[in-house]
């Protein structure tokens, strides 16, 4: 296999290898999991940097039930909560300073009818102002418990192509806890203040809408939101991608959970804040002006704020914010028609694979280890910043954890793989090395260092081994008659024959021009001389294919010599391997001889 071919083969397999270690974790339910709440929190993350940057709205202004309000109301009324009547008299005191809206996030339960006669009030009020918004909250206790209340039609809504709502068991109710019956008879403005968590707890998104006994509801803010943005149908359609469209270029981008992704502003830019005192206060002095600066034209939030009443909940950009800055939020997303929206998980994954592929070439290619980790981090560094910007500008949430996660494998799989390519490469080189190119059989610089080797373990451990040098017979004639290149194509094959005839432990080298040698490791002499034998008989019988395509016949001489009777070091066994040699050309050729008396004269 030549190495283009290996690398090839490497990077494929690797390829194969990489995607399917990640397609089998993707497999794994606790490993979404896992990747998902990663995700979740580079989500929180990047909003906690794009929210610097979002300023809420100027239309919105939250009156907040704060500790403040709430030792004033305790210290006035002598207990929360307060007689109802208080709240008919915060409307009917408003109105005058005409807010656009007055949204309740406070439920007006049946249960608190302490005070009976203070409820026919707020009821009045509530059904009077068509700017009022009240809220209702869904749940799933047993109908032993409560019988789930039979809804007014007016606030029904019905959605076409439903794929994501009713099929999502967080958004499906079975029973609801009733509010002021006359309320929920008398008023259009009623809308759900239920509230999803995340599993670690956060609240990231909002159910525009939830199911309850054969019909949807909106939210408390869509109704409102709606309503402001004068979009009011009951009839919605979710199309392909699970977006509901709405007139004038809106519209409620649904997640896979059927719910919309929140948008978050401040924290430096909070929302416009009323304690209740001041307005509870500013009423009492008949304060018009700081009633109309702060109300005139706008939404108006009532909701809980106090630590001590404990509407409090952890979001991606803090863990104590109060639920009617949720809901706020959750408004100012409808007005600004800008939800969340997540990439199509098919461009998520090509975006993932795109990096990858990057990761793996770039590790493969750069030579220095510090190139390949400052393109790991740049490139991934250089996608999170695109991820902010993305959210920033288009409210896209582009995935980042399986991405790092995938880039990280792949980074420490062709980190591997170029490890063993290059050890490989070592391999070939130091091969080429000891090779000698045109017989394929080792060098002599090769054979020096074996000879040397075998002489040492022979002396340490008193073993034996042998050596046969070996040459062709009338070569310079056959090249003259034949041509080089014929005598380089018979050398080559005289070579394989060698090899063909001797064990796997045993060396064969050229020892240069057309002689040839075999150190034969552990063997004796009487076996070195069958082996010398057999190699002789095997060229003499073999015919040889010459470069013009002819056959002939050559023959070789072959001289033994063996550890340690013929000679203890390198230079006297080759000196009696070539005695041999020399008696074996003498005698005419074609022969092994093994036995050189010591005035042999050498070549
Ligand atoms: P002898 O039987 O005594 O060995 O006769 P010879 O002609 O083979 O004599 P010698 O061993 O001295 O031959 C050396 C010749 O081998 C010289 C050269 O023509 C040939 N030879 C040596 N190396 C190569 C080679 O790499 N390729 C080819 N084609 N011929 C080579
Ligand atoms: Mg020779
Ligand atoms: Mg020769």
């Amino acid at each position: 296999m030549n190495k283009k071919i290996w690398i090839r083969a490497a990077y494929i397999l690797t390829t194969v290898l990489v995607f399917g270690v990640f397609l089998y974790l993707v497999s794994l339910p606790s490993f979404r999991s896992f990747v998902a709440e990663i995700e979740n929190k580079t989500f929180d993350l990047r909003q906690n940097i794009t929210s610097k940057y979002a300023h809420p709205s100027d239309k919105i202004t939250i009156i907040e039930v704060d500790d403040e309000s709430y030792e004033y109301i305790v210290d006035k009324f002598g207990s929360w909560p307060v007689p109802r009547v208080f709240w008919a008299d915060l409307i009917t005191n408003l109105e005058p300073s005409k807010p656009n809206m007055l949204v309740f996030d406070l439920l007006f339960l049946k249960r608190f009818t302490a005070d009976g006669d203070s409820d026919f009030e707020l009821i009045e009020a509530v059904n009077k102002n068509k700017n009022v918004y009240v809220s209702m909250n869904f749940d799933n206790y047993s109908k032993e418990v409560r019988t789930p209340p039979k809804l007014p039609d007016a606030l029904k809504n019905t959605i076409e192509n439903d794929f994501l709502i009713k099929s999502n068991p967080d958004l499906v109710y079975s029973n609801c806890r009733p509010i002021l019956e006359e309320i929920l008879n008398g008023t259009k403005n009623i809308g759900l203040i239920n509230v999803q968590r995340d599993k670690d707890g956060i609240i990231r998104t909002m159910s525009p809408f939830s199911y309850y006994d054969g019909a949807y509801y909106k939210h408390l803010t869509v109704l409102a939101g709606l309503d402001y943005l004068e979009i009011q149908t009951n009839n919605f359609k979710l199309n392909k991608s699970g977006t509901i469209p709405l007139e004038k270029k809106y519209s409620l981008p649904l997640n896979s959970n059927g719910r919309l992704i929140l948008n978050w502003y401040g924290p430096e830019w909070s929302f416009n804040y009323v304690p209740l005192w001041k307005v509870s206060k500013a009423i009492e002095k008949g304060d018009k002006k700081f009633l109309n600066d702060s109300f005139k034209d706008k939404i108006a939030f009532v909701g809980v704020t106090a630590n001590s009443l404990s509407d409090i909940k952890s979001t991606p950009v803090s863990y104590m914010f109060p639920g009617v800055e949720v809901q706020a939020t959750f408004l100012n997303n409808i007005l600004d028609n800008n939800f969340i929206k997540k990439l199509p998980v098919i461009v998520d994954a090509l975006l993932a694979i795109l990096l990858a592929f990057l990761i793996g070439f770039g590790v493969m290619n750069f030579k220095s280890p510090a190139k390949s980790v400052l393109l790991f981090f740049g490139l991934y560094t250089g996608y999170f910043i695109l991820s902010i910007f993305l959210m920033y500008f288009l409210n896209l949430w582009i995935s980042l954890a399986a991405p790092v996660i995938l880039g990280i494998i792949v980074f420490a799989t062709a980190y591997i793989v170029k490890y063993l390519i290059t050890s490989r490469d070592y391999e070939h080189t130091y091969k080429l090395a000891v090779t000698d190119g045109l017989t394929e059989m080792f060098n002599h610089r090769y054979f020096q260092e074996q000879m040397n080797a075998n002489i040492q373990t022979a002396k340490r451990y008193d073993s034996i081994f042998s050596l046969i040098l070996i040459d062709i017979d009338f070569f310079k004639k056959f090249n003259d008659t034949y041509g080089h290149q014929s005598g380089d194509a018979v050398l080559r094959q005289v070579a394989q024959t060698i090899k063909r005839n001797i064990r796997s432990t045993d060396i064969p080298c050229r020892y240069g021009g057309e002689e040839m040698s075999v150190i034969l490791t552990n063997t004796n002499k009487e076996d070195a001389i069958k082996t010398a034998v057999k190699i002789c008989e095997a060229v003499r019988n073999k015919e040889f294919e010459l470069a013009t395509g002819d056959w002939t016949h050559v023959t070789i001489s072959l001289g033994v010599a063996s550890m340690p009777q013929d000679g203890e070091t390198t230079e006297k066994l080759i000196e009696y391997a070539d005695k041999c040699l020399y008696i074996a050309k003498g005698n005419g050729r074609n022969q092994v001889v093994s036995e050189a008396p010591e005035d042999t004269p050498t070549e």
